[in-house]
């Protein structure tokens, strides 16, 4: 088990739900702009926001930006120190330090003192664009914890970040044999969305999996909401976490005698819009059973009334027309054009 650390109000490590993190993508000294990008992520469920902080002026925005948002602000710092001081006294509640380019012993060292004394989180960030091979990515992960425990500091988050899914998850391995520091989990420039999204669940999941890995970020280009609905779906996918029904459905093929394609589209949109307002603390939670729900929609009767059996709603369809399962039974059979009505209705 790792240590559990604070990062504002999210604990990470040691147990907690995994947490959800993805970056502002905006010239962090537009505050304004980031605090909105920030909103938008928030709404859709990140737990923990990154920003660039590449000069003083970025880290002075990270005051403005926190007066706008309402989850956990971690600073992203490289090469200068002196940025990590101004974050902290601007009200970042995490520090991000890259060991390859903030590498001299007594800078690291005071920016664990002001850490200790504000009680704020550092993530030690290994990069492999910044430090080659996986051995080279363990030994400076644990030379810059021992120098931040030489200051009595031991909130300490890690990161063995590389572009290569394979030396990815080697560096995170081993570096789980020999630390307790709880682990954030991301591939790095893990390309274009189409290749990035099968990297960083490779990678992520292959971690989790083994029961590595305490917060996530997917990192993609484009919106950043996407890491968000991705890293949702791959601990919902691992059974980690929760954060909405779940569907099954069968890829069709010639078998099929309806537009399950649509039918899966409308009730994918349905749930998403009426995604449960009220209930985000119930949901971290894990109590609030309308996310436990599992509906499946299959195309035809060769594994479509297994399926529908099993879920709690199915639908298992023949020509035009199915017959729809309520936990185990079938309730009646509905026409294509009435099974969104009838399984939303029945959810
Ligand atoms: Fe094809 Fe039926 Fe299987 Fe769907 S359930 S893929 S329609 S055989």
């Amino acid at each position: 088990m790792t240590r559990q650390i604070r990062v504002g109000k999210i604990k990470i490590g040691g147990g907690a739900p995994i947490a959800i993190q993805s970056m502002a993508k905006t010239d962090t000294r537009d505050a304004a702009a980031t605090a909105r990008q920030i909103r938008g992520l928030e709404k859709a469920g990140c737990e923990i926001v990154r920003v660039a902080v590449k000069d003083l002026d970025a880290a002075r925005a990270i005051r403005d930006i926190k007066k706008k948002i309402n989850i956990p602000l971690c600073a992203d710092i490289h090469f200068d120190y002196r940025l990590a001081i101004s974050a902290m006294e601007n009200g970042a509640d995490k520090i991000r330090i890259n060991p390859g380019n903030v590498r001299k012993k007594e800078d690291i060292a005071k920016v664990a003192r002001m850490a200790k004394r504000k009680k704020i989180p550092i993530r030690v960030g290994v990069n492999s664009g910044s430090i080659n091979a996986v051995d080279g990515m363990v030994k400076a992960a644990l030379d810059c914890i021992k120098v931040l425990e030489r200051e009595d500091f031991y909130d300490i988050i890690v990161s063995l970040k590389a572009s290569d899914v394979v030396t990815t998850v080697e560096a995170y391995r081993k570096f789980a044999k020999r630390s307790d520091c709880p682990l954030h989990l991301g591939v790095t420039a893990a390309g274009p969305a189409s290749t990035g999204l099968i990297k960083s669940s490779i990678g992520i999941g292959a971690l989790l999996l083994d029961g590595i890995g305490d917060t996530i970020r997917v990192s993609l280009p484009g919106d950043p909401r996407e890491e968000v609905a991705a890293a949702k779906n791959i601990l919902q996918a691992l059974g980690l976490r929760r954060f909405g029904p779940e569907i099954i459905s069968c890829p069709t093929c010639g078998r099929c005698q309806v537009d399950l394609q649509r039918v899966v589209k409308e009730i994918e949109d349905r749930i998403e819009t009426q995604r449960y307002p009220p209930s985000p603390r119930l949901r971290r939670a894990g109590k609030d059973t309308r996310t436990q729900v599992k509906i499946a929609i299959m195309g035809c009767e060769v594994n479509g009334p297994g399926e529908a059996k099993e879920a709690d709603v199915g639908i298992a369809f023949g020509k035009g027309a199915g017959a729809l399962f309520k936990k185990g039974k079938i309730l009646y059979r509905i026409k294509e054009k009435d099974a969104v009505k009838e399984i939303l209705k029945n959810i």
